[in-house]
């Protein structure tokens, strides 16, 4: 699925004079090895939310298709107004009612206005409409308005001022809003070509690892990364498969990645990466594809394994996330989703930072790029302000659901004192 790239994964080693790729080194390289998948089918606008637009979507009408009323109130004839300058008030006949859905039929000659509700056509000869607050009607045939206080235009939505004919509504690539449904209902879609939905498969690894309902024995640990997973990869707009738990034996890992490689767009593994480790994961990813272990200058989650497995040539990608649970979901987030994103075809901005002040001290060595769990506020001054949530260790967990925000400690920075400034990334399909 993915072509060919002409450097092997494997070969691809840190630029720098260090061990480590930095953040945007290894988010880069990955980027560029990622070619997306081309094959589209078509959805209901209502199960097109979430999913990534595969054309560009062109405007076929006028939104509004008419000249239409902003306002309830009358519509008249500048001119009307302007043979009136010297007088205060004017006096209309009202020549009749245009509802939206139902346009006034008739004509408004000089000296009629016609009672127009919001949405509703405006006649041929207006081009204003007088909020019915200003309005005095001394009768059911006649009005008194002010004659000063309008101008041309006034309260009209023009024909084609949301969206011309041929004007692009939407670029492909967007991962659909409600606004967006809403927008192509507006231009009369009902359905809409997307990217088909990805696969991707997932599964945790080691031997200390046990599932909810068994017991846990001394040394042993609940499976957590393999519902943060499914919760990361949903949010992500994939079709998580959940390969459940895997043994650290080389056997039961190779089955697992062949059962992923033949039944999903990439895989997703925790747990086994790290240089130390004497286990068989790292062995079986490299025997069974173009794989790459890399270190990476950042905590969490220093080690990760990235490449693309091979199985009679057709190719899944692959990221192998480091065990520990805040580790998975920092890697997850920052080089596994945005290369999710590519694959599907997904054109995603760059999360959005914002700057707030540090309420506290946090130690951090430069050279590396730190992501602490942060809780953000608004200080009753007005200015934000985010403080971490506790212990940082990248197994503690906890301090992840406290918190609302991750403070980017960027590669070159040192430690930061209590009342400096700091970028903050709001969590954004993370919790
Ligand atoms: P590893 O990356 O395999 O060296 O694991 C690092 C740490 O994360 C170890 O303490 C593991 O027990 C823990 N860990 C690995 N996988 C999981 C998991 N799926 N759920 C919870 N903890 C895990
Ligand atoms: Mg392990």
């Amino acid at each position: 699925m993915q072509s060919e790239s002409p450097v092997r994964i494997a070969d691809i080693t840190p630029a720098s004079d260090t061990e480590s790729l930095s953040v945007t080194e290894a988010h880069n390289l990955i980027q560029d090895h990622v070619q997306p998948i081309t094959e589209t089918e078509t959805a209901s606008l209502k199960h097109a939310l979430g999913r990534v637009l595969a054309r560009d979507i062109v405007s076929p009408i006028n939104v509004p298709a008419a000249d239409n009323s902003a306002m309830d109130g009358y519509a008249l004839r500048s001119a009307d107004l302007d043979a009136a300058s010297t007088s205060p008030t004017l006096t209309l006949a009202i020549a009749g009612h245009a509802h939206a859905g139902h346009p006034f039929t008739g004509r408004a000659s000089a000296g009629s206005c016609v009672r127009i509700m919001t949405g509703a056509i405006i006649p041929e000869e207006c081009d204003i409409v007088l909020p019915q607050e200003l309005a005095h009607r001394t009768s059911d045939t006649q009005v008194v308005l002010p004659s000063k206080t309008v101008r041309p235009g006034l309260n009209i939505r023009r024909a084609g001022e949301d969206l011309a004919i041929g004007q692009i509504a939407l670029r492909r690539g967007r991962l659909l809003t409600p606004a967006d449904l809403g927008l192509m209902a507006s231009l009369g879609f009902a359905e809409v070509p997307v990217m088909r939905t990805l696969r991707v498969a997932h599964f945790s690894t080691g031997d200390e690892l046990r599932s909810a309902g068994q017991a846990l024995e001394s040394g042993s640990v609940y499976d957590s990364n393999r519902y943060t997973l499914h919760g990361m990869l949903t949010r992500a707009g994939v079709q998580p498969i959940d390969l459940g738990l895997v043994n650290d034996d080389p056997a039961s890992i190779e089955t697992a990645l062949r059962h992923a490689c033949t039944e999903a767009d990439a895989v997703i593994t925790s747990g086994g990466v790290s240089a130390g480790d004497a286990d068989y994961t790292r062995q079986m990813m490299a025997r069974l594809g173009d794989v790459a272990f890399w270190k990476i200058a950042m905590r969490p989650g220093s080690q990760l394994a990235f490449g693309m497995l091979d199985l009679k040539g057709k190719r899944t990608l692959l990221f192998g996330l480091p065990g520990n649970p805040v580790a998975t979901m920092v890697a997850f987030y920052f080089f596994a989703r945005p290369a999710l994103h590519r694959l599907a075809g997904a054109h995603v901005p760059a999360p959005v930072t914002v700057r707030a002040i540090s309420e506290v001290d946090i130690q951090k060595k430069s050279g590396r790029t730190e992501f602490q769990r942060g809780l953000l506020s608004r200080a009753p001054e007005g200015e934000l302000r985010v403080r971490t949530t506790g212990a940082q260790g990248s197994g503690i967990l906890s301090s992840m659901t406290e918190a609302n925000a991750m403070i980017v400690l960027h590669h070159d920075r040192g430690s930061v004192s209590q009342g400096e400034w700091v970028d903050v990334l709001l969590f954004d399909g993370l919790t």
